[in-house]
Order: structure tokens, then C-alpha cells, then sequence
């Protein structure tokens, strides 16, 4: 249905089933001998078999993790390396991430690592994975109770996206995705933003062409975006647009919110500083609301202000402890600044916070 090429370095397709992943590996010259299908516990049960099919004729190795982020540490990867050496998986060998972000970030840093790095394709199933996490070539896990704290860019030799498994998944789990989508449009392509709007219905009623037609928008967007910044030196940090308000408040309730709930407070918040600067209007957050709100994913209990600040403070893409923001020049265009007050970050948390 469509293809992106990231700066000829590798295709992300988009397709409306499986039947075409050996096909597109042998247009991209992608050789291998044995296949590794890592995937989880969930996914399995959907998709195992069918996409096992698309490799007949290969010696196919399944491994399967639990769900959840609790499976991105180190012990798993150790598990992995252990599984793939027992099975004599050697350099030529395919590793496939079948699944969420989870296992894309997982297997990602295995290939990059096992044997100083094997060829890895990305299957992304959830909305989340497909437009934003499969692409750009970051892998990595947990460590001592910090988020993707151990990794590496490594990228994938090709992401194949079947929307059709958008089917099963969980509807609070593709509205977390949709938190994505909506940043895409507000910090890179307001016509993209307003696609979304006009579509919101179609999108959640699962209208395959529009879904389609979303998710190679975001890719797109994605994919310019890490192609000009691949190891996040510039540019690449206005896509963490409502994370760093967003990272601290999912720890403020102890994972207790989607992340995408998170973000989508982010959002708001990081409009109010853009519209006390006088660079977007009222009007603007109202309706980014509205669109977040017609999502699910601006909803959310009482928190402590205060926590939410410290917790900002202590992230870790904070340079000298200043609190990076990554604000609207106006709708579509993001940039980063720190040099916004304590007070006003704390105004923006409350405003946020008050649906
Ligand atoms: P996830 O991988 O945990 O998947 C969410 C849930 O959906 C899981 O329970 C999974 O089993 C289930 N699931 C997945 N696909 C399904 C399907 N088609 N049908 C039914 N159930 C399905 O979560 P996620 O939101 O995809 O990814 C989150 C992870 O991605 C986090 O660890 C985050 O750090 C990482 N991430 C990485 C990057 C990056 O650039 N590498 C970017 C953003 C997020
Ligand atoms: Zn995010």
C-alpha cells in the first residue's frame, strides 16, 4: 500500500496483511539462513502462525516473553542471548520483532549486540509501535528502575507495519498510540493535524484506508525527522513534545496511566507555556483538547503538583538540571527552549491538570 524509504537506509511498508514480508525482504536484499521470531505472550496467540508462514522453507526459532514492560530488563536479554546460542544462531541469522514497542526495544538490542550485531526487521502490532517506536533505530531496556536507561541506535534492516493487527488490540491501547499521532501533527504538519480532525470518526471506527493513510503520515513525519537528527543531537528532541510533562506524571502515578494519558497532559500543558509566550492562541488548547478528549486519553485523577515538578527536574534529558520544554512556534512547528521560569512550568502542570 505504501512505502517510506529512511534515508536509503531501510523501507517501512504498510500493508493490509502479511503476505507480502518475504517478498519485500528479497527486494531489499535482506539474505539470512535461520529465523528468529521474537514476540509476546499475547501476540503469539494472533499472529504466530501466520507469520511463520511467510518463512516456509526456513528453520524458524520462536521466543516468546511475557507482556509488559516488566519483561524489558536485562535478565531477558540474557535469557535471549543464552536461547540463541543454544540454537546455534549464528551471524547470517533474521531476528524478527513481532509485537508492541516492548519487544521491538527488546529484540532491537539484541540484534544490535548478539554477535556484534545481526540483521533484525520490525513487525510493529500496536499504533503506538507502528508510528513512532520501530522507527528511528532506538533499542533498549530498563535498568535499576530507569526507562530505556541500557541500549543503542541500531536500526532495522526493514519495519513492515500490517495494520490488520490493529484489530485485536485493546482499545485503550491503540488510543494510546493516537496520543503519537496527535503530537506528529502538532509539532511538525498542521494539514496532517487537521486530517486527523476531520478523520477522527473514521480513525475510530477503524477505517482501514484512513487508518492507512494515518500511520504513513506519522511514519513520514518520523521518518524526516530522524533522518536529518539520527542520534537525537538537535531536531529529534522536538518529538519528545509533551513527554518530559508527560514521563513525570505517569511516575507520579506510579505507571498507573498510559502513557499516551501522560502525554496528552504534556500536550496541554506545553501549549499553555506556548500560549502565555503569545505564540498560539486559547482556542488552540481547547482544541487539543477536544481531539485528546474525543481519544480518551485526556483523562486522568488528581496529582501533586509539586512531585510532578521535582520528577521533571530529575529527567534525564535535562541538561544541568534545566528544565528542557519543547513548545509550539505555532501550530506544526515545534522548537526546544530552557528557559522557561519554575513558575510558569508549575501554572502550565495546573492548567493541564484542570480537564
Ligand atoms: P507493548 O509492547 O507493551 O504493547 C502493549 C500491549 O499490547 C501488550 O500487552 C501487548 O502484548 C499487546 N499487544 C501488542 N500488539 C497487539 C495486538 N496486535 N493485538 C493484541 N494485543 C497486542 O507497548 P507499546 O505501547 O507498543 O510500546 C511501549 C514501549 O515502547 C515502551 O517500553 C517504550 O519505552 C518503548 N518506546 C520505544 C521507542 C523507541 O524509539 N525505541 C519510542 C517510544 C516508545
Ligand atoms: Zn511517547
Amino acid at each position: 500500500m505504501y512505502t517510506i524509504n529512511i534515508d536509503k537506509k531501510y523501507n517501512i511498508y504498510i500493508e493490509k496483511d502479511f503476505n507480502n514480508i518475504k517478498r519485500y525482504l528479497i527486494k531489499d536484499n535482506i539474505e539470512y539462513n535461520n529465523v528468529v521470531i521474537i514476540t509476546d505472550d499475547n501476540v503469539c496467540k494472533y499472529y504466530l502462525q501466520n507469520i511463520k508462514e511467510s518463512f516456509l522453507g526456513y528453520n524458524v526459532f520462536v521466543y516468546t516473553i511475557k507482556y509488559g514492560e516488566q519483561s524489558k530488563n536485562l535478565n531477558q536479554i540474557y535469557n535471549i542471548y543464552e536461547f540463541l546460542l543454544n540454537n546455534n544462531i549464528d551471524r547470517k541469522s533474521l531476528i524478527v520483532a513481532l509485537g508492541g514497542g516492548v519487544v521491538g526495544d527488546i529484540s532491537g538490542f539484541v540484534a544490535a549486540t548478539y554477535m556484534r550485531g545481526i540483521k533484525f526487521i520490525q513487525v510493529p502490532t500496536t499504533l503506538l509501535s507502528q508510528v513512532d517506536s520501530s522507527i528511528g533505530g532506538k533499542t533498549g531496556v530498563d535498568f535499576l528502575g530507569k526507562k530505556n536507561i541500557i541500549g543503542s541506535f541500531y536500526n532495522p534492516s526493514l519495519v513492515y507495519i500490517n495494520i490488520s493487527t490493529l484489530n485485536t488490540l485493546p482499545k485503550e491501547q491503540f488510543e494510546n498510540g493516537m496520543a503519537e499521532v496527535i503530537k506528529h501533527g502538532y509539532i511538525l504538519d498542521k494539514d496532517y493535524l487537521n486530517f486527523i480532525i476531520d478523520k477522527k470518526e473514521e480513525i475510530k471506527n477503524y477505517n482501514k484506508n484512513i487508518l492507512a493513510e494515518m500511520i504513513y503520515k506519522s511514519c513520514k513525519i518520523k521518518a524526516n525527522i530522524v533522518s536529518i537528527d539520527e542520534k537525537e543531537k538537535g531536531i529529534r528532541e522536538i518529538l519528545n513534545f509533551g513527554h518530559t510533562f508527560g514521563h513525570s506524571i505517569e511516575t507520579e502515578s506510579n505507571f498507573d496511566i498510559l502513557h499516551g494519558q501522560g502525554v496528552a497532559i504534556g500536550i496541554i500543558a506545553s501549549m499553555y507555556i506556548s500560549y502565555k509566550k503569545g505564540y498560539i492562541l486559547k482556542e488552540d488548547i481547547e482544541k487539543a483538547k477536544e481531539i485528546l478528549k474525543y481519544f480518551n486519553i485526556y483523562s486522568f485523577k488528581s496529582f501533586n503538583i509539586q512531585n510532578i515538578y521535582n520528577n521533571m527536574v530529575y529527567d534525564k534529558k535535562n541538561d544541568n538540571k534545566q528544565i528542557k520544554i519543547i513548545m509550539l512556534k505555532k501550530i506544526g512547528q515545534a522548537f526546544a527552549t530552557n528557559k522557561v521560569s519554575q513558575q510558569t512550568i508549575l501554572d502550565a502542570i495546573k492548567y493541564s491538570l484542570e480537564g
